[in-house]
């Protein structure tokens, strides 16, 4: 194969992958966003996901020609997690992973251990909602929580390169902007400790400590990625509409904080619109080039309709498996390939123009919005 120029990928959104054996069980979990198993006698590997794993992963791991689940799953056993691992998330390209720390934190490793996987510099991001029911298992009670929430926020704000908020989860995007009561707060955390305190789903709690961790964010300079649409059963998905989140968009820019809506399907259209109109909002489609496997390209196409190529990034927001690394990455150069090549086609773009474009969003603007210091000599490599 000849070899050519792949700028590296600054992968934005990212979880750790798990090191442990899975069975074809544990394997098919991780595959459906769900989180649950498929009605009996179907199988999750008969999806885009499925299909995409079994024909671009397969190959990497050695097997050719055969493309069953059984194959792949033995062949995934016989190599062990941790070379499927580093295979796999080394075949990414990326120069830097931006490492989604609040979810499921026990069962898949950390940046450290996602740092040695790929033989590059992974990073924290903090979830906002997560740090807060931190700081709650560890306070006496509910003022010294309140009293807390400030230099807890502060200090995780000092130790990563961005915050992540799941308020689209926890309650929705429908989420009264205006800052709480004092007294409203208190007794809502009076109420939050009656009962653990455990998940954190109070409205009013989760504005003050959105209000709160926004300060941390301004005075950090960092920015706020934003869950937004595709998720798991817990989310209503009309709620998470970024568009229904637009008071809280204008909260953002009063205060200066730059925010970043992930995932965003099916509202991508949506996204770009509020990236086009705001200076301070970006998004990217991640999670969607696995799902969507064979229509990455139409997905990352609609993305790029109207938004400036300074507003979009990439992410393969890959949870439990180095697969989803790998393919987020694949396919989403593949997809920046074709709309581009589809543009210089058709005379619409010039190719240099293309070529800046493809920096940009593989790179560069994820780059300047975190203010990453990376080496210089990493850009680019021969794959
Ligand atoms: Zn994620």
């Amino acid at each position: 194969m000849q070899a050519t120029l792949q700028p590296l990928l600054v992968d934005h959104h990212v979880h750790g992958v798990v090191d442990r054996p899975l069975d074809r069980a544990a394997f098919e979990l991780l595959i459906n966003e769900g989180g649950q198993p498929a009605r009996p006698g179907d199988s999750h590997f008969d999806s885009p996901v499925g299909l995409a794993i079994l024909t671009h992963c397969g190959p990497l791991l050695g097997l050719h020609g055969e493309r069953s689940p059984e194959a792949y799953l033995q062949v995934r056993s016989l190599l062990g997690a941790e070379t499927v691992n580093r295979r796999l998330i080394h075949a990414a390209g990326c120069a830097a992973l931006l490492v989604d720390t609040g979810h499921r934190g026990s069962e898949v490793v950390g940046p450290t251990r996602m740092a040695a996987l790929a033989g590059v510099p992974a990073l924290t991001v903090s979830r906002i909602e997560r740090v807060a029911e931190e700081a709650a298992a560890h306070a006496p009670g509910p003022q010294e929580w309140l009293d807390g929430l400030g230099r807890a926020l502060a200090d995780a704000a000092a130790t990563s390169v961005g915050f992540k908020t799941i308020v689209a989860y926890r309650h929705g995007f429908d989420l009264d902007a205006d800052v709480p009561g004092r007294d409203e707060v208190q007794q809502a955390a009076a109420g939050w400790f009656d009962g653990g305190p455990d998940r954190l789903d109070s409205p009013v709690l989760l504005r003050h400590v959105l209000h709160t961790a926004l300060d941390a964010a301004a005075e950090r300079r960092i920015p706020v990625q934003v869950h937004a649409g595709f998720g798991d059963t817990d989310l209503t998905l009309h709620r998470a509409d970024p568009s229904v989140f637009t008071p809280w968009v204008r909260e953002f820019g009063r205060r200066g904080v730059d925010l970043v809506f992930l995932h965003c399907y099916p509202y991508h259209r949506q996204a770009a619109y509020l990236a086009t109109v705001f200076p301070h909002v970006f998004f990217d489609v991640g999670c969607m080039f696995h799902y969507t496997g064979a229509s990455a390209g139409t997905v990352l196409a609609e993305a790029m309709e109207l938004a400036p190529w300074t507003k979009l990034l990439y992410s393969s927001d890959a949870f439990g498996l180095a697969e989803f690394v790998y393919l987020g990455a694949a396919l989403f150069r593949r997809a920046l390939d074709r709309v581009l090549g589809g543009w210089v086609d058709a005379g619409d773009c010039p190719a240099d123009t293309a070529a800046d474009i493809h920096a940009a969003v593989c790179s560069r603007n994820a780059r300047r919005l975190y203010r990453l210091d990376l080496d210089p000599t990493q850009h680019e490599e021969n794959v």
